[in-house]
């Protein structure tokens, strides 16, 4: 008995850990096949413990939307997912988030962090392109996979800019500056710029927080269609926009993941107390 104890201490936490994701896929369609799956994730800015134990299937060619109040680790979580923390020193992940059907863990000392911001592309808050012509923004990307024959990068270029709905608007000027473009065309010719790489998760941090609703709107669109190309998980401060735009939401509070599951379940029948008192506006 006394040689038995130290090995079922040692299974115990695998066997939580494998009981906990299985519980969180029932409460997925069992059609739905999963793009990723957050195991087990802490993150820390050094000393400073910003996520705790968070677990997260993100179903494939879905909308998965992170909401909760300021500073509860939305951004920090999806950052994990492009490596973005490795800029800084001190930062440091313990857990996996693991890209299905290839099972590579993105967080693996293994893998290289310049390709992983290729494989998930991201979308700030604030529109970001570069002091370049419209082409060249979107073609960085393929650039920097050493595509070089032109009649490749006209077609990939021009596939991710109807994919981001702006093709139509800057067909004629291609080659005119990035920056001259309004602001909610410049948020959409970033998420084309994104998508040029064929990214396997598409990661937006409240990318409509800068613009009009008009803009915002477009945006919206343009993520319900894209859908169907890509898996998409988008941090949000705006619950409306997450109950536009998401099959599911996980609400965070304090670094944890406090509940998810499909977004019509989670905002009329919440089955955590904090979800319910979020979602009424009773903090935040
Ligand atoms: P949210 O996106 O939900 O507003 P964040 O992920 O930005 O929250 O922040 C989560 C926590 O981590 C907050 O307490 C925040 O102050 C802290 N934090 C965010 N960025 C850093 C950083 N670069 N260094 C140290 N702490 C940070």
């Amino acid at each position: 008995m006394s040689n038995a104890a130290p090995a079922l201490t040692h299974l115990a936490p695998m066997a939580t850990r494998a009981s906990r994701l299985a519980a969180a896929r029932t409460d997925y369609a069992a059609s739905e096949s999963i793009k990723a799956e957050v195991r087990d994730l802490n993150f820390f800015y050094g000393q400073r413990q910003a996520l705790k134990n968070v677990n997260l299937p993100i179903p494939e060619r879905t909308v998965t939307a992170l909401i909760g109040p300021s500073g509860c680790g939305k951004s920090t979580l999806l950052r994990c997912f492009n490596r973005m923390h490795d800029l800084y020193p001190g930062n440091r992940y313990e857990g996996e988030i693991v890209l299905q059907p290839s099972g590579l863990n993105i967080l693996s000392p293994q893998v290289d962090p310049m390709e992983m911001r290729l494989r998930t592309g991201m979308v700030f808050q604030k529109p970001n392109p570069f002091p370049k012509s419209i082409f060249d923004n979107v073609a960085y990307g393929l650039r920097l996979r050493f595509v070089r024959q032109r009649s490749i990068l006209q077609e990939r270029v021009e596939k991710a800019l109807r994919a981001a709905a702006l093709w139509d608007e800057v067909k004629d000027r291609l080659h005119h500056s990035a920056v001259k473009l309004s602001g909610g065309q410049q948020q959409r010719l970033c998420v084309a710029r994104a998508l040029a790489t064929d990214p396997e998760i598409l990661l937006l941090d409240e990318p409509t927080s800068a613009l009009d609703p008009i803009a915002t709107s477009k945006i919206e669109d343009m993520i319900f269609a894209l859908k169907e190309e890509v898996t998409i998980l988008i941090v949000t401060h705006n619950m409306e926009q997450a109950a536009r735009v998401a099959d599911f939401t996980g609400f965070m509070y304090l670094g944890a993941l406090v509940e998810h599951g499909a977004t019509s379940q989670i905002f009329q029948t919440p089955k955590n107390q904090l979800t319910e008192k979020y979602l009424t506006g009773s903090f935040g």
